[in-house]
């Protein structure tokens, strides 16, 4: 394949194709710590998952960088098998990373390829979807990720019923393509695709490139794997009581074998050597605790939660969840053993009786208690009763309360993620803002972070621009820039129109004191935010005293 040879590609090329790789820079503890405000738990697969994928886009890129005359031999692909029950944040995790990098992925199903027989087939056209994800942009589609889902089903069944040819077949069929293979883009003989290559041509005078390399594409897979358990423990008592005894003697009788998992066993599961060859990185996801499943709910990222706040959002009622529900709903989602996926389905048990009710009745904010959540029904027509009582308020502002402690806590957990992820100090003051922001327009609390950090950079930029106008400078000190961040927030104003207010009222004065004294700097203190004449008072008094 053709790669772009990197310091020739002009500037404004930057950001299609291969040249967004170019700009990646980011270390594993980068985006471990970026997981870390995403997902609960699974420590050891973030680590591992935020390892391996980061060294594969670095070594890519250091490919890219050294050119096509730079052929690496010896690269093997990271491709990452990952075993674990449903629910428990596998998708979640290497979606979330595809988007942090900004490089397309598809996920498809295992299972269909052995269902439909069509061995080959299937794989090709999740590679074509590939494109589709990068917008047509065969190279970028080149450094995508796919991710198949239930590949334990493609596991020979071994002896139990003899040998398994179609399964086998469909992992010799995948062998190619998870180390390097060229798919042709057009399906063959389909007329959409053909149209497609007239249209390009007629566009763009070009032929469109007709095949895809597999060679960068990184390959997860995934599975519950049943049944994987009990090899391992097989496999390590024959190793030796030493150290079944060393496991056991944790007292633990809930010792995740997984966690031993070797590439022998997944060939004693059904697969063939070969294609565990090319699945060199193995990692072990848990099951998720009730303890972590409020956790979940707790997140101010958590889509779960956000999403349904903005459902009530929609028929203009504040959604807000007392402590103890939360509890309640992560108890009972556990009973189910489909991880967070309960998560969705309990809330919505609960919840469907409101969001059918309320809207007519005209109720602004819904706080969510855990009597709610045993009897929804019965609770809602005791609010029907009560909705007007003034306790009600109150618990509803105490529910705030309680959330905006959650989101604290969870912010003061990750101290080190959020600071590195958002390049912003996150002072109380900040934070405040944050949830502020969070709270208002319904956002994730990294999206509010991000929010902020663009405001904050405004701030700079206004500071930047008033000097190259004035000839000296204005520096906002922190708690300057914290008034004014929460001054636009709750007027919902522009950085740029409320700083120009602010500063043409202090101006001309600050004109006179530079002329007068030469000073160039002027740091401007909270108090000049609030009363900025007074503040100028002070100051020129304070210079015509001294002088
Ligand atoms: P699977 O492990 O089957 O791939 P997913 O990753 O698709 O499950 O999880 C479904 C949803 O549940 C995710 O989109 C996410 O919102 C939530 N979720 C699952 N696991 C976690 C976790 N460990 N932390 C936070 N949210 C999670």
């Amino acid at each position: 394949m053709a790669i772009p040879r990197f310091g020739t590609q002009s500037r404004s090329s930057r950001g299609h194709g291969p040249q967004a790789l170019i700009n990646f820079d980011l270390n594993p503890e980068d985006l471990e710590s970026y997981l870390d405000e995403y997902v609960i738990g699974q420590a050891e697969a973030k680590a591992v998952l935020a390892t391996k994928m980061c060294t594969h886009f670095r070594r890519v890129r250091y490919m890219l960088e050294r050119g096509s005359r730079f052929q690496d031999a010896g690269f093997v692909k990271n491709n990452v098998i990952m075993i674990g029950p449903t629910g428990v944040g596998k998708t979640y995790m290497v979606k979330l990373v595809a988007q942090r990098l900004g490089v397309p992925f598809v996920k498809g199903d295992a299972t269909k390829f052995s269902e439909t027989g069509y061995v080959g087939g299937d794989v090709e056209d999740l590679i074509r979807d590939l494109v589709h994800e990068a917008d047509g942009d065969v190279e970028r589609a080149q450094f995508g990720i796919v991710y198949l889902d239930e590949i334990d089903k493609i596991a020979s069944s071994g002896n139990l019923i003899g040998p398994d040819v179609s399964r086998t077949g469909v992992q010799r069929a995948l062998l190619k393509p998870l180390e390097e293979t060229e798919v042709d883009l057009r399906v063959p003989h389909d007329p959409v695709s053909q149209l497609e290559a007239i249209e390009y041509y007629r566009r763009t005078g070009q032929r469109k490139k007709r095949t895809i390399n597999t060679r960068y594409v990184l390959f997860i897979v995934s599975g519950a794997f049943s049944g994987l358990e009990e090899i391992i423990k097989k496999r390590l008592h024959k190793q030796g009581l030493g150290f079944m005894a060393e496991v056991t003697s944790k007292n633990d009788v809930e010792v995740n074998y997984l966690r031993f998992v070797k590439a022998e066993d997944l060939i004693a599961y059904g697969f063939e050597s070969e294609f565990v060859g090319r699945l060199p990185v193995i990692t072990v996801f848990d099951p998720l605790t009730v303890e972590d499943l409020y956790l979940i709910l707790c997140n101010p990222n958590s889509a779960v939660i956000v999403n349904k706040k903005r459902d009530f959002r929609a028929y203009g009622i504040d959604l807000v969840f007392e402590n103890q529900a939360l509890r309640l709903l992560a108890q009972e989602a556990e009973k189910e053993k489909t991880g967070a996926r309960a998560l969705v389905r309990v809330i919505e048990r609960a919840l469907i009786p409101f969001e059918k009710r309320l809207p007519t009745l005209g109720i602004n904010y819904l706080v969510v208690t855990e009597e709610l959540v045993k009897d929804p029904l019965g609770w809602l027509s005791h609010l029907e009763n009560t909705w007007r009582q003034p306790e009600w308020e109150k618990r509803y502002q105490a529910a705030l309360e309680e959330e905006a402690s959650r989101i604290k806590e969870f912010v003061a957990a990750r101290k080190k993620s959020f600071a590195r992820g958002h390049g912003l100090k996150l002072t109380p003051a900040r934070l405040e803002l944050a949830i502020k922001l969070h709270r208002r327009d319904d956002l994730d609390l990294h999206q509010a972070l991000e929010e902020l950090f663009i405001l904050l950079r405004q701030i700079k930029n206004y500071e930047r621009s008033f000097e190259r106008r004035a000839g000296f400078k204005v520096t906002f000190s922190e708690e300057a820039v914290d008034r004014i961040l929460k001054h636009i927030i709750e007027l919902d104003q522009g950085v740029y129109a409320y700083c120009d207010r602010i500063v043409n009222l202090l101006e001309y004065g600050l004109r006179l004191i530079n002329e007068r004294t030469g000073k160039l700097n002027f740091v401007i203190p909270p108090e000049a935010i609030e009363h900025p004449e007074d503040y100028l008072n002070r100051l020129i008094r304070q210079t015509y005293q001294t002088k």
